[in-house]
C-alpha cells in the first residue's frame, strides 16, 4: 500500500526561542503538537522526531496529493497565533514528505528523503510543503492552480452542459439524451471532464456543480418544452460524492419542482460501483427517487462487482453497458458473449439496455442483432451543444 512519510518543521523556531525564551518555545511545541495531531485522521501517526522536528505516518493515503491537502489543513489551524502569558505570536510551518514505496523502502531513507523535501520547503522562504521529487511537486502544484481555477469557474460561470442523444436501435430515433459538463476555461482552455471531475470530487465542489448541471439541465428541458418541441428524458449524472449526501432526494426534488418539468424528463446515472458501496443505504435513497418520479440508470456497467441478488431489488429502468465492451464487440467473441449475457440478464430483470461509446455501424448492427434497446455514440452523435442538439428534437 502506498503511505507518506512527512517531517514537519516550525519555522524561526530558533529565533522564537532566543527572543521570547524557552518557555515560550516549550509552549509552543505543546500547542503545535495539539493542532497537528488534530488535522490528522484515524490511524495516522505522530511523533516528536526531536527539537522542533515532527514525523508523521499518513497511512492509507489513495493519491499522493492527499498529503499536500492534510498540510493545506494543518496550516489553517495555524492561522490563529499562538499565546503565552503577555506575548502572542505567529507560527507557520514547513513540511517534506516522501512516499513508500517510489521514495525509499526504509524508515532511514523515507525519513533522509522526507528532509530534502524539508530543505526546499525552507528554502522557498518556509510556510509550504515539498515533496521528495520533483514530478510530486510539479503534480501538486497543478492540482492546487486547477482548484483554484475550478472555484473561479464556478463564480464565473465558465461551466456549460452539453447533451449526447441516444437512439432505439430499431427506429434510430432519437429517445433521449445525456448531460455532460463542459468547462471552457479562460486560462486552461477546454478541459475534459475526466481531468476536472475528480478535482470537485475531492474538494466537494461537486455538490455545488452537480447542483448546477441538473438545475441548467431541467432549465434547458423546460425551454424545450415551451419551444413546443417533443421533449425526451435528460439523464443527468451523480457523482458517488453526492449520492451519499444526506438529502439528496429532497435536493433533487426541490430543483424540479422549481424548474416546471415533469420528473418523468430527468434520468439519473449513478454507477455501478457507487451503487453497489452500501447496499441499504443505495435501496433507500433510489427508492425515494423512484418514489418521486425519475428514472434511473445504471452507468458503466460491467467495470464494478455488481451483486444480483442486490440489483434485483434496486428500482432501477436503464442499465449502460460500458464502452469498453463496446470497443471489443466487432473483433472479440468473449466480449460480444459477455454482452449478449448482460443484455438477457437486464431484460429479465426488466431493464432497458443502452449501449456506451458506439462508434461504428458495425457494433452498432451486432448490437441491434443482440437485441439491445438503445444505443448513444459517436456513430449517431456527438456530445453537443444546447442549440446543436435540437435538430435531433426537430
Ligand atoms: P460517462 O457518464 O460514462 O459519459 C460518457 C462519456 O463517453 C462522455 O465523456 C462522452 O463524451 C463519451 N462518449 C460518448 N460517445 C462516445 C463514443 O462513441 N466514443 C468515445 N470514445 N467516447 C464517447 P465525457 O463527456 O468526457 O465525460 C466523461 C465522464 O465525466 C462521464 O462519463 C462522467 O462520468 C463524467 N461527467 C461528465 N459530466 C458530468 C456531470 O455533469 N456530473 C458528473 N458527476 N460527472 C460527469
Ligand atoms: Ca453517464
Ligand atoms: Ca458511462
Amino acid at each position: 500500500k502506498l503511505f507518506a512519510v512527512a517531517v514537519i518543521n516550525i519555522d524561526r523556531f530558533k529565533y522564537i526561542n532566543d527572543t521570547f525564551g524557552p518557555a515560550f518555545g516549550d509552549h509552543i511545541l505543546k500547542i503545535a503538537a495539539e493542532r497537528i495531531s488534530g488535522a490528522l485522521r484515524k490511524g495516522d501517526m505522530i511523533a516528536c522526531l526531536g527539537g522542533d522536528e515532527f514525523g508523521i505516518v499518513f497511512v492509507d493515503i489513495r493519491r499522493s496529493e492527499d498529503t499536500a491537502r492534510i498540510f493545506e489543513k494543518i496550516k489553517k489551524d495555524f492561522l490563529e497565533p499562538i499565546r503565552f502569558k503577555d506575548e502572542e505570536i505567529m507560527v507557520e510551518l514547513s513540511a517534506g514528505v516522501s512516499f513508500y514505496p517510489n521514495d525509499g523502502k526504509s524508515a532511514d531513507e523515507l525519513i533522509k528523503n522526507a528532509n530534502i523535501g524539508l530543505n526546499k520547503a525552507k528554502k522557498l522562504g518556509g510556510n509550504t510543503i515539498q515533496f521528495y521529487t520533483l514530478e510530486m511537486n510539479k503534480r501538486v502544484s497543478e492540482l492546487a492552480q486547477m482548484e483554484r481555477l475550478l472555484f473561479k469557474a464556478m463564480k464565473e460561470n465558465e461551466f456549460q452542459v452539453h447533451y449526447q442523444p441516444y437512439w432505439d436501435i430499431n427506429t434510430k430515433k432519437t429517445v433521449g439524451m445525456e448531460a455532460l459538463i463542459r468547462w471552457n476555461s479562460k486560462e486552461l482552455g477546454s478541459v475534459p471532464p475526466s481531468r476536472f471531475i475528480p478535482v470537485l470530487e475531492e474538494t466537494k465542489m461537486i455538490m455545488d456543480v452537480g447542483a448546477w448541471v441538473l438545475r441548467e439541465s431541467c432549465r434547458q428541458v423546460k425551454e424545450w418544452v415551451d419551444k413546443g418541441y417533443k421533449a425526451v428524458p435528460v439523464s443527468v449524472n451523480l457523482s458517488l460524492v453526492q449520492f451519499k449526501q444526506r438529502d439528496l432526494a429532497e435536493m433533487i426534488t426541490e430543483t424540479l419542482k422549481g424548474s416546471g418539468i415533469e420528473p418523468g424528463l430527468i434520468t439519473l446515472e449513478i454507477t455501478e460501483s457507487a451503487l453497489m458501496q452500501d447496499t441499504e443505504f443505495t435501496r433507500n435513497v433510489l427508492n425515494k427517487l423512484k418514489g418521486a418520479g425519475f428514472s434511473i440508470s445504471i452507468d458503466d456497467f460491467g467495470t464494478g462487482y455488481s451483486s444480483l441478488s442486490h440489483l434485483k431489488k434496486l428500482p432501477v429502468d436503464n442499465l449502460k453497458i460500458d464502452i469498453s465492451f463496446i470497443r471489443e464487440i466487432a473483433n472479440d467473441p468473449d466480449t460480444a458473449s459477455i454482452v449478449t449475457a448482460i443484455i438477457g440478464m437486464a431484460h429479465t430483470m426488466n431493464l432497458r439496455t443502452i449501449a456506451e461509446g458506439v462508434e461504428t455501424e458495425e457494433q452498432w448492427k451486432i448490437l441491434r442483432l443482440l437485441r439491445c434497446d438503445l444505443a448513444q455514440g459517436f456513430y449517431y452523435s456527438k456530445p453537443v451543444s444546447a442549440g446543436e442538439v435540437e435538430k435531433f428534437l426537430k
